[in-house]
């Protein structure tokens, strides 16, 4: 870390103000989990061919259940070999020390931060978690576990019978659906809480976006809440260039092109050193 990062982080911590970290995909490829963006392949169940951006929608699921869960079972297979990495670590430590003074939302759908323990109350998923399935009726905002039983399915295996009654709805009996925000969904506060996300936002004075790709357009529109607040800063850490690396300059902050996990762990180490 250099220098004037440093000074940057404690002055924040020292202050007393909020620190709001956005993980993006770039996290995620650190841990080999690849983002479903550069899947070119194929998807084909019961002979016929998805194209994969069609997978991640509404209208799908509704014309094709069996399709549409395959293909999340496939993606929740491979999210599965994935560990989590430094940054996922000193995520969950940091939110141990700080508490309510650090939020962190992420826009992967892998369950890295969970899966480390971070401590819910201070975790955001906006764009939905591949571990999870709810309701497809919204009869209950309750989220299940995807159940054990149709981990180790191929995606070509048709669903059974005894699959189906897995993927039934504890309260209603009816089907239930992958906690995923499709293409054709908008936000909201029951399942994805933007609106805790957006005050989050703006309760807080410094922005650390790590590995976004620039897709999410929750994380962007919390970026912009950032240059609201004329003392707010924001640190972009990014192998890739993208949008916010400008945005952070412009309000006085900070860009890196650089691995998040050359940097961020040690930014929580030092926030939550210096704000004890
Ligand atoms: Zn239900």
């Amino acid at each position: 870390m250099d220098a004037e990062l440093h000074r940057l982080i404690e002055s924040f911590a020292r202050r007393g103000g909020n620190l709001l970290v956005v993980t993006g995909e770039g996290v995620a490829e650190e841990c080999g989990v690849a983002s479903f963006r550069s899947d070119a392949r194929p998807f084909v169940y019961e002979g016929k061919s998805y194209d994969v951006r069609t997978l991640m929608t509404y209208e799908l699921f509704d014309q094709a259940p069996g399709a549409v869960w395959a293909w999340h079972l496939r993606r929740l297979a491979e999210v599965r070999r994935g560990q989590p990495g430094l940054v996922h670590q000193a995520a969950a430590r940091a939110a141990e020390r700080l508490g309510d003074r650090l939020r962190v939302v992420t826009e992967c759908v892998d369950g890295l931060h969970r899966r480390c323990q971070h401590p819910a109350e201070g975790l955001f998923e906006p764009q939905g978690n591949l571990f999870f399935m709810r309701c497809a009726e919204g009869c209950t905002p309750a989220l299940y576990p995807v159940p054990d039983g149709l981990l180790g399915r191929t995606a070509q295996q048709p669903f059974t019978a005894p699959d189906m009654d897995l993927l039934r709805c504890p309260v209603c009996g009816g089907p239930t659906r992958p906690h995923i925000l499709w293409r054709d969904e908008s936000y909201d506060e029951p399942f994805y809480g933007v609106n805790s996300v957006l005050e989050a936002a703006r309760r807080s004075e410094l922005l650390v976006m790590a590995g976004f790709s620039g897709h999410t357009n929750l994380a962007n529109k919390v970026a912009w809440e950032f240059t609201h607040n004329h003392r707010a800063r924001i640190v972009d850490i990014n192998p890739d260039p993208n949008p916010v690396a400008a945005l952070a300059r412009r309000i006085g902050g900070l860009a890196y092109q650089s691995a998040p996990s050359a940097l961020l762990p040690e930014i929580f180490d030092v926030y939550a050193a210096a704000a004890s």
